[in-house]
């Protein structure tokens, strides 16, 4: 199967997934996204693993000093990661489109798998998801 079969039917699993949750939404468009956005973060967690991304200002701590102590370091949103906060946006955007449909996001950050997977909100013992992830969620990719 061709990488483009692979995401044609990729994109048509996340779309029927989404359609079944909601009738007046631009659920095509919705899908898209969706798997638009776990390709860009596989890309942040590609470039993790092969590049120093550190970010330079807490030197990757996610802190900073300040005069009362420390504090979250600003330019990584204390993430410690110079990707950080497009991650964080990035990822409230995948947030707030799959909680349309009743879906929450489970985010997986290593770049050999989908970064991110769709579980129905329903589905029981959130905590678990970071075990159960591909038995339960759709990936987007
Ligand atoms: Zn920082």
């Amino acid at each position: 199967m061709t990488q483009a079969q692979d995401r044609r039917e990729t994109l048509a699993r996340v779309a029927a997934m989404l359609a079944r949750r909601s009738s007046d939404r631009s659920v095509t468009q919705d899908a898209i996204s969706l798997c638009v956005l776990s390709r860009s973060l596989s890309r942040i967690a590609e470039r993790g693993c092969n590049e120093d991304r550190a970010c330079p200002k807490c030197d990757g701590s996610g802190e900073v000093v300040i005069p009362d102590g420390w504090a979250s370091c600003l330019s990584c949103a204390g993430t410690g990661s110079m990707d950080g906060k497009r991650e964080r946006r990035l990822e409230d955007k995948a947030r707030t489109i799959a909680a349309l449909y009743g879906l929450r996001c489970y985010f997986q950050g290593d770049p050999r798998g989908a970064a991110l997977y769709l579980i129905p909100q329903d589905a029981p013992n959130p905590e678990r998801d970071a075990s159960l992830y591909s038995s339960i969620g759709t990936a987007a990719y």
